[in-house]
């Protein structure tokens, strides 16, 4: 196959694309901003790493089933690095609560929902290098695009022809037929083409919360919690949601959301010291953060301007752009709590591969590839967008004095708390088949449309909270005035550490 194909940036997405096109046999070449990663260690490469062009890289990450299994079917040696750098499987036994693990029976299929986790850093260290040893894939590092070189063909429609830029201070021009925008949230090729006048669509909209991501790593000699004998170590308080992300090499980071309206939280977090003291209060965090266990590492890196977006490059069945393909968050970003960000650029990657194959016309190239992505992506941005949608309602509740759930609203949460809750953490299958919906490998609410499935989980609604007892987690922690005032928010400058750190009650 004689395509060159030009991918700009080598963030997940370019890499994931490279991953697709590579055995196709097209020339790809990558051209990324920042400089490669500056050795092979990968606690240098996490210290050390510039990453202007990926601001999030220093956030927990972890790859969803769908974007291990297309790694596995089609570069398996491929995970043979990242294990050998140390990234991590967290397999679907290690999602059952106690009573699923008394008397699960595995299957293989189970092997299918396994995520993959390390520090950010290190899941792109193993991807970049097995790419750049690609025969057919070259990385240019240090060439920033600055412009699509373009020209209009209709009303409505731009023509993509080339891309110019710099690489280390060195004006450049390419010319191309084919590209590739992997550049990214904050990627503004695509803005160009929307002032140059292509009828291109943007929906967006505010997911409402705030990320901050801290660092640890286990002392000498001391191994992770045991998960069978501790708190589940991620839960959900309303005013914030947490969890671990068990990493490479001795290191896990814990990330805390919190609401947007939670103005005073989300102020003091960015303290190091109250992140921790968070962490000692939450009995799912406790056995992983005390300093028995393990040390904090480094500041608290937080990151606002979180955004459900959703482009469409193709207007009423016609294309808007010729030659130009964007995916990753360049086309639709999520909110990062459901980890689907990479597991969409991956798999727009493999729809881009079946739709360049299928045809060489640019026209039908673009309405197939955004028919695909609607068929493939849509449903689980909508999905996600309506939980973010209400979970702002929730927190903003929560601060209105004297607010009180309507009836319709409490019959909501109780099926969601008492019944989907307590039967996906009751009945191993149902638990399979729901995770089948989470890590993208079918519709998200495929399983609980079936006839069958809901009434297992009206059943496990209707046996009410007695009988159900021992499917409740323990609480995830305080409520939120006893953790403002353990860790005494108000008054930032007499926080004392030693005061915070005595055993949360299990
Ligand atoms: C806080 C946070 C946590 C997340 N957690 C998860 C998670 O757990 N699991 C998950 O699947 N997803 C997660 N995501 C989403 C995921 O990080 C993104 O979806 C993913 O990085 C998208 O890949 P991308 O290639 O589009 O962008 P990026 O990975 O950001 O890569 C873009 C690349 O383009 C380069 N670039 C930009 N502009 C130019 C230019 N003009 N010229 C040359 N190069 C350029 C950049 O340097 C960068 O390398 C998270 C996101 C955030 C913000």
């Amino acid at each position: 196959m004689s395509e060159d194909v030009l991918v700009v940036g080598a963030g997940i997405g370019g890499l994931c694309t490279a991953l697709s096109l590579a055995p196709t046999g097209r020339q790809i070449t990558l051209l990324e901003r920042d400089q490669p990663p500056p050795a092979e260690d990968p606690d240098v490469v996490f210290l050390n790493w510039h990453r202007r062009g990926a601001g999030h890289v220093r956030q927990s990450h972890a790859f969803l089933a769908r974007l291990r299994n297309i790694i596995k079917q089609h570069h398996p040696e491929l995970l043979d690095d990242l294990k050998a750098m140390g990234a991590r499987d967290l397999t679907f036994d290690m999602m059952l609560s106690d009573i699923q693990r008394a008397h699960y029976q595995p299957l293989p299929e189970d092997s299918d929902l396994t995520i993959i986790t390390s520090r950010r850093t290190t899941l792109e260290l193993a991807i970049r290098r097995y790419v750049e040893r690609l025969e057919n894939v070259t990385i240019r590092s240090g060439f920033f695009v600055r412009k699509l070189s373009t020209r209009p063909v209709a009303n409505g429609v731009v023509e993509v022809i080339g891309v110019s830029g710099e690489q280390e201070d060195v004006p450049v021009e390419l010319t191309t037929k084919t590209i590739v925008d992997a550049s990214g949230k904050s990627g503004f090729l695509i803005e160009q083409l929307m002032e140059e006048g292509a009828a291109i669509t943007e929906e967006s909209e505010s997911a409402g919360i705030l990320y901050f991501t801290r660092h640890y790593r286990l002392l000498p000699g001391m191994e992770e919690p045991d998960r069978t004998k501790n708190p589940p170590a991620s839960g959900d308080l309303g005013y914030i949601k947490f969890g671990v992300f068990p990493g490479d090499n001795g290191c896990f980071s814990i990330t805390i959301s919190v609401p947007e309206v939670e103005t005073e939280l989300r102020k003091a977090i960015m303290n190091p010291d109250i992140f921790h003291g968070i962490t000692l209060q939450l009995p799912g965090l406790y056995p992983w953060t005390n300093s028995e266990r393990a040390e904090p590492r480094g500041k608290v890196h937080g990151m606002g301007d979180l955004h459900s977006r959703w482009r469409d490059v193709v207007t009423d069945g016609k294309p808007t752009v010729l030659n130009y393909y964007p995916l990753g968050d360049t086309l639709v970003r999520t909110n990062p709590l459901y980890g689907r960000g990479c597991s969409f650029a991956a798999v727009s990657a493999e729809l881009l591969r079946e739709t360049f194959d299928e045809t060489s016309d640019p026209e039908t190239r673009q309405i197939i590839y955004n028919k695909r992505l609607r068929n493939e992506l849509r449903p689980y941005y909508i999905n996600q967008r309506a939980q973010d949608r209400s979970a702002i309602k929730r927190a903003e509740a929560a601060l209105t004095p004297g607010y009180k759930k309507s009836w319709r609203g409490r019959i909501i949460e109780s099926f969601f708390e008492d019944g989907v809750r307590i039967a996906i953490r009751s009945d191993v299958d149902l638990l399979r088949q729901a995770m089948r919906g989470f890590h993208m490998l079918e519709h998200p609410n495929k399983w609980l449309g079936k006839p069958k499935n809901f009434s297992r989980v009206l059943y496990y609604w209707a046996r009410g909270k007695k009988r159900n007892v021992a499917a409740y987690p323990p609480e995830p922690g305080p409520d939120r005035t006893e953790l403002m005032r353990a860790l005494e928010i108000d008054h930032l400058s007499d926080l004392r550490l030693e005061a915070v750190e005595a055993k949360p009650a299990a």
